[in-house]
């Protein structure tokens, strides 16, 4: 059995973080702030933010129901993601297993951070196979990469199967819930005692309406997140985007009414859809999303670009040739795109 610190980069482990001023004090009631080098004038944006966000992870973790400690947030989960690398892969030598196809960051970030990155085919329903996942696996594999529901192909990956790769792999898996709100799949972070190597990923980009504001969650043992503080910028979520987050978390009713108006949605969208003539298949979606295979993706997409209507192209993807992903969005915007799809030809 591995433990952490035999995962963990030598230099991370043994980082020395920076102290920021505002790390500094804690116990005592500050009045006066002179230690930060801000200007005195502007308030509130003249202030540095919490730099671990203190406020906005309690609510989270009530609303999560896990504890703050186990609880990182950053600049979307893509920061997560490249921090998985940053933390736990030594560029050159180590590698990471991923389900394929899958979300493309977790091989840009390995590709930037020069490690390895081994994707495992998806089968013909694009479910994973964990002892396929495993066989890829050597000493020097530090992650294997799920992400439930998968993008681009919008289902839910096998709990069995990933339980598997949960109780066999001796090092971090790591599990994308960004589209998890709209899966009727209980989430992996409830595990999170169980599994003390498991990272489980949400960001309120999806359902929560704020892609703008870029706030991504890393939930762990907090040993992990720890690391994650360690290495993170000091203040990597800024004033505005904890203030919004505060907001939107006093809105939850109007977030699921939200997530229950899509998915109504997304099943006429996709009845629809699938009646197109240049339809030949709709994928199974746990998402607010769905893929679908068409006649000919590249000229359909490109056609709907010239009526101002962007969908994504997956046609080069693995297993998705001629595929197209399709977002749900409001009843008059996807009406727009299935009445210029019927007249496509
Ligand atoms: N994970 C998955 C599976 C995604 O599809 C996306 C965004 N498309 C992200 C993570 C990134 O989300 P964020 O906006 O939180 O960086």
């Amino acid at each position: 059995m591995r433990d952490l610190q035999a995962l963990t980069r030598p230099n991370i482990w043994n980082l020395k973080p920076y102290s920021s001023a505002r790390n500094e004090y804690s116990g005592h009631v500050a009045r006066v702030f002179l230690d930060a080098n801000e200007n005195p004038y502007h308030a509130p944006l003249n202030r540095y933010p919490d730099p671990l966000q203190t406020e906005l992870k309690g609510k989270i973790a009530v609303m999560k129901q896990v504890a703050e400690e186990q609880i990182f947030l950053g600049n979307g989960s893509d920061e997560a993601i490249d921090l998985v690398y940053r933390c736990f892969t030594n560029p050159g030598e180590d590698n990471v297993v991923a389900i394929e196809p899958t979300y493309g960051m977790y091989q840009v970030c390995a590709d930037i951070n020069d490690v390895e990155y081994r994707p495992v085919l998806l089968d013909a329903n694009f479910q994973l196979s964990a002892n396929r996942l495993l066989a890829a696996t050597d000493a020097q594999t530090k992650v294997i990469w799920i992400c439930s529901p998968n993008n681009p192909t919008g289902n839910n990956m096998d709990r069995n199967e990933i339980i598997q790769i949960l109780e066999k792999f001796d090092g971090i898996v790591v599990i994308d819930e960004a589209y998890g709100d709209f899966s009727e799949q209980r989430s992996f972070r409830f595990d999170l005692d169980k599994y003390p190597k498991l990272i489980v990923l949400n960001t309120f980009s999806k359902a929560w309406g704020c892609a703008a504001i870029r706030l991504g969650m890393a939930f762990a043992d907090k040993e992990i997140i720890n690391l994650f503080n360690k290495v993170k910028y000091p203040y990597n979520v800024n004033l505005l985007t904890q203030r919004e987050a505060l907001s939107i978390l006093q809105q939850q009713d109007q977030v699921s009414a939200w997530v229950d108006v899509l998915l109504e949605e997304r099943t006429r969208l996709f009845e629809a859809f699938r009646q197109l003539p240049c339809c030949k298949r709709v994928f199974p979606t746990d998402a607010n999303f769905f893929l679908a295979r068409v006649t000919d993706a590249p000229s359909i997409y490109a056609y709907l670009v010239d009526q101002g209507i962007i969908v994504r192209n997956r046609h080069k993807v693995s297993l998705c040739k001629d595929c197209l992903r399709i977002t749900i969005g409001t009843k008059e915007e996807d009406d727009e795109l299935l009445v210029a799809l019927r007249n496509y030809e």
